[in-house]
């Protein structure tokens, strides 16, 4: 079984008038949806992401096709309370899940929020953006440093809320004692590069580096909504020593085949 530490922090920022994101923080599952469309409509989509992924909290275990159906009610009712088709959201996030191998984080994604993951000093970026910038930056028109500043740097290419919201990015990694992770809306990122970034979130407790980051993105400007989930995966949880279990219940079926 998982254990998880964490911390959450959200801001409207100095510049909005509304937070129209939104995030759920209750282990297993941890999720920050930033709501568009203006006028209401971005922070009722981004909450009934977060409404429709919270009910699969409950679940023993929690297991990825019921995150992956989650999401896929979220982008219905989403379509089906906006007639007018203006409001849409980001999901993205961290599932444990608890698998005949072993212990298991899936991380997914649908739109431009981030899930990044620190191992010792070394900060990695593990989702990729559903943005116009991003798709710049990997055909080396721009730099992942210029993509953060680029005036249509909120332009993104998936969202919950439409036919593009139906399949997200997701990835399976095991789960590993001592390792910490960050989601986080565009406010964060947008604001601040990783190299401020990285100290901030390694400092203190979860809930600690969740207000230390939003603090500093506001400071920075502030000019979007700001939201960041921390999580830790304790050390004295077993799964280390069960990450292992997946490689051999793999090759031993494979032997049973061969
Ligand atoms: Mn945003």
């Amino acid at each position: 079984m998982i254990r998880f530490s964490y911390g959450a922090a959200t801001s409207p920022g100095r510049v909005r008038q509304v937070n129209e994101d939104s995030y759920l923080a209750i282990p297993p599952l941890f999720v920050v949806a930033d709501g568009m469309g203006g006028h209401g409509a971005g922070d009722l989509a981004s909450r009934i992401a977060v409404e429709e992924m919270t009910k699969c909290v409950a679940l023993r275990p929690l297991f990825a096709e019921a995150v992956l159906t989650a999401l896929e009610h979220a982008n219905r009712q989403i379509i089906e309370r906006d007639a007018a088709n203006r409001m849409g959201t980001t999901a993205t996030g961290l599932a444990g899940l608890e698998t005949a191998g072993g212990d298991h984080l899936m991380v997914f994604n649908i739109g431009d929020s981030r899930v990044y993951r620190l191992v010792g000093h070394l900060l990695e970026q593990l989702t990729v953006d559903h943005s116009e910038v991003q798709e710049l930056v990997l055909a080396g028109v721009i730099t992942r440093e210029q993509a953060r500043t680029h005036p249509r740097r909120n332009v993104i290419t998936r969202a919950l809320g439409g036919d593009s919201g139906r399949i997200p990015d997701h990835w399976l990694l095991p789960a590993v004692g001592g390792d910490r992770y960050l989601v986080c809306s565009d406010g964060l990122f947008s604001e601040l590069p990783d190299e401020v970034i990285q100290p901030l979130l390694a400092a203190g407790s979860p809930q600690q580096a969740a207000e230390a980051l939003v603090t500093a993105a506001c400071d920075a400007g502030g000019r979007d909504n700001v939201t960041v989930v921390v999580v830790d995966i304790d050390s004295d949880n077993d799964g280390a020593d069960e990450a292992t279990l997946p490689r051999e219940a793999l090759s031993s079926s494979w032997d049973g085949h061969a």
